[in-house]
């Protein structure tokens, strides 16, 4: 996958790169009392890697905080390379953050996975193996502000969605605000193991709020985006949970649920199979 590497300022001292390895985005918002990196990559070595990016755009930049938008490891491992900033995340975050990344690297373990599909070599597993975890020093519940001086940071929870612990990063005097997976742009939304499919459009619909014509949204994964995208994608999202909902009110047995046609379907039904498994587990309580 050809992406530029290296930040691109987006708005005003408000800086983001993609890297190739889980075509991941980074961000860097630079205030008067320092700069805010909002998630660090796959492992310690591209942390590494992300702060060299840094160094090279000024000698002078001082990272003082570390935003981890989610849990997953390809957004929190580069962590350790920013030693002396405080890390900041959902309470979510801080109760699994142990536990997820321990699953993965067992993952990794039994089986490095597909590797040219996201972009990622086996030198690239190895190092996921080999980092050194360090997950937040500081987490919150609902909201939290990092005030850098000339500007502030705001971080916004708004429910369950992609995970049980998605952030918005907002930085109110640009009008960018970085949304972690709860919206792709180089691939679907990511339903995972730890997904919430019938919470996930209205968390959305929270952080749509915040958003005007003129927003510039970063996803997670791809390039940048406009309230326009970030609308469509909460719809399909909102259409995924719909068709769960309505198999469940049928009493159609998820085995079926997993195979059944639905011209609504806005996404493949593989990509779904973790959708429906936990949405009908949600339902009946057991997720
Ligand atoms: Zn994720």
């Amino acid at each position: 996958m050809a992406v530029p590497t290296g930040f691109v300022e987006v708005a005003d001292r408000v800086l983001v790169a993609r890297y190739p390895q889980w075509d991941v985005n980074v961000g860097l918002v630079l205030g008067r009392d320092g700069a805010v990196v909002i998630d660090t990559r796959a492992s310690s070595r591209q942390g590494d890697e992300v702060r060299g990016d840094i160094r090279a755009l000024a000698r002078d930049i001082v990272v003082r905080h570390v935003v981890s938008t989610h849990v997953h490891f390809d957004h929190t491992f580069g962590n350790s390379a920013f030693g002396s900033a405080t890390v900041h995340a959902h309470d979510n975050v801080g109760r699994t953050f142990v536990s997820d990344a321990e699953r993965i690297k067992a993952e990794f373990r039994a089986d490095p996975g597909d590797g040219p599909e996201y972009g990622y070599t086996a030198s690239d597993a190895a190092d996921v193996l080999a980092t050194a975890l360090r997950g937040p020093d500081c987490t919150f519940g609902k909201g939290a502000t990092i005030d850098l001086g000339d500007r502030v940071v705001t971080l916004a929870y708004a429910g369950r969605g992609h995970t049980d612990g998605d952030i918005a990063v907002h930085v109110p005097d640009t009008d960018v605000m970085f949304l972690g997976d709860l919206i792709e742009q180089s691939a679907p939304p990511s339903f995972g193991g730890d997904c919430w499919p019938l919470d996930w459009a209205d968390t959305l619909g929270s952080h749509l709020n915040w958003l005007g014509p003129a927003s510039v949204v970063v996803p997670g994964h791809g390039q940048c985006v406009d309230v326009e995208f970030v609308e469509r994608q909460r719809d399909e999202i909102s259409v995924v949970a719909t068709v769960i909902r309505e198999r469940i009110t049928a009493g159609m047995p998820l085995e079926q649920a997993l195979v059944e046609p639905d011209a609504r379907l806005p996404y493949r039904p593989d990509w779904l199979e973790s959708a429906f498994r936990r949405g009908f587990a949600q339902y009946a309580g057991t997720p």
